[in-house]
């Protein structure tokens, strides 16, 4: 099958994400995703989202809620209407009627206690634990009694599918049996609701993890069973940690909420992350939305598990910050910044933030220490010091913040140049390096031995608050003395 109908090109392609509501939309599902929709995107087709909630126990509003969210963050926008499994049960079940009808399925009356004994039986004989197709071929059916509806697959011969990722596949259908279609509640089994729902869509490439390998086979059973045309087959390996052990939480298997509440992540820098992570085009590294839609192919899918690598996601992401623009990144840390600070910010706190970006941003790997790091900016005199700032004031020549206070206030404006020009001048007055003047000023500015560029950082701060928070300093190292 698969490649020898309908190629594409004939057809619009048409694919679908369809997550599970059980829980967060988790990062191997957001490649998914982001797989079907820069397919769909290639090939000029349509992404569609199908959220398959037909499990009541487990599927859940919040989680809804939650894929929704990380889609929605992420830029992966679908076409159409979202499609609601569960709302589609009569559908299903018309569907299983109509099979019925046409003789490719058929009641079985086993009973619980029956297909019980039936499978002890098999354990028993070490024979694989398989439907024995008891009702297949029966009409005797009793009255008023429940039943549910199978499918009559084939038995003979074999089913080979062109997967577009793992290629081709072969099944013996001696392996697959009876699977049931509609339970005896008239409940619709989730096998066919996703045939179903992937027929009625117009999905034409089915793409996603290849832990759905196995139902494939079936699944194309019904199919053939409808007559229906088949979609082709990509299964992707599934995401591994970095030590090769199957992706769990403690190797970044989160929701992708926590990329952006708690990691401080970029949606672009994320993405582009999960692109390469299983997908790649020679070296490239750092590729567009607009980059990825025309390069993306299935055949530069690998068929081994990728591993997925925080290091690497962070180093993105540092990328894609330094390339972000200022004003959103402000946006992005308020809520940090505030946080840090134990108060709301003023606009004159968020103009500070602006512009100090272009140099915060140069080092920051995430949006939770672009935050950390400008909390200096900010906060009140007189700043607190850390253990760097206290040694490197400790070891200032003596009496050199008061000298160069006074060149400093000297100075005819307060701009980094100028600045700059101020203290090579008292250095070299002083027949000291420009370090060992710039960096206690450094530790009085920011609290800290490390900073960004430090005359950049007086010119923001300003004339007055800049000399306020070298007279704290000398202060400060009176009272330690
Ligand atoms: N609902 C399934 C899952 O979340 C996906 C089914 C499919 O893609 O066919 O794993």
């Amino acid at each position: 099958m698969g490649a020898s109908h309908s190629p594409a090109g004939t057809t619009k392609v048409v694919t679908r994400f369809a997550p599970s509501p059980t829980g967060f939309l988790h990062i191997g599902g957001a490649r998914t995703a982001l797989f079907n929709l820069l397919f769909a995107r290639h090939h000029g087709g349509e992404f569609r989202l199908r959220i398959e909630d037909t499990d009541r126990a487990r599927s859940t509003e919040p989680a809804i809620a939650a894929i929704l969210d990380g889609m929605s963050w992420l830029g992966f926008d679908h076409d159409g209407e979202v499609v609601y499994q569960f709302a589609r049960a009569a559908r299903h079940a018309e569907v299983a009627h109509q099979l019925l009808s046409l003789g490719h399925a058929y009641r079985c009356y086993a009973t619980p206690a029956e297909l019980e004994a039936m499978r002890a039986e098999q354990r028993a004989a070490k024979q694989p634990m398989r439907y024995d197709g008891r009702w297949r071929d029966r009409s005797d059916w009793p009255n008023d009694q429940p039943y549910v509806i199978r499918l009559k697959a084939p038995r003979e011969g074999s089913v080979t599918i062109d997967d577009l990722v793992q290629g081709p596949v072969t099944v013996a259908n001696a392996e697959l049996d009876d699977m049931v279609l509609l339970r005896s509640d008239g409940t619709p089994t989730y096998m066919l609701a996703v045939v179903v729902d992937d027929h009625d869509m117009g999905v034409t490439h089915v793409i996603r993890g290849d832990d759905h390998l196995n139902n494939a086979f079936r699944q194309l059973a019904l199919i053939r069973a409808m007559g229906w045309p088949e979609p082709f087959y990509a299964h992707i390996p599934l995401i591994h940690g970095a030590d090769g052990a199957k992706l769990s939480k403690r190797h970044g298997a989160l929701g992708v909420d926590a990329y952006r509440d708690e990691m401080g992540l970029l949606p672009e820098a994320v993405e582009n992350y999960l692109l390469r992570l299983g997908w790649g085009h020679g070296d490239d590294e750092i590729i567009s939305r607009k980059q990825a839609i025309e390069w993306f192919d299935l055949a530069g899918v690998g068929r081994g598990p990728a591993r997925f690598d925080m290091k690497k996601l962070e180093s993105v992401n540092g990328h894609y910050l330094r390339a972000a623009d200022d004003a959103r990144l402000v946006d992005l840390i308020a809520g940090r910044v505030a946080a840090g600070l134990g108060r709301n910010l003023t606009d004159g706190d968020r103009n500070i933030l602006q512009r100090s970006m272009p140099e915060l941003k140069k080092r920051a790997p995430n949006l939770n220490e672009l935050a950390s790091g400008s909390l200096f900016f900010l906060r009140s005199r007189p700043i607190p010091m850390d253990d760097g700032a206290t040694k490197l004031l400790a070891s200032a020549p003596p009496g050199l913040l008061a000298t160069a206070a006074t060149a400093l206030g000297a100075a005819t404006d307060w701009s980094a140049p100028t600045l700059e020009a101020v203290a090579r001048g008292l250095a070299e007055t002083l027949g000291l390096k420009l370090g060992q003047v710039a960096q206690p000023l450094r530790a009085a500015m920011t609290g800290a031995a490390q900073s960004p560029g430090l005359f950049d950082v007086m010119a923001i701060l300003g004339r007055d608050e800049s000399l306020g928070r070298i007279a704290d300093a000398q202060e400060m190292m009176e009272e330690g003395r």
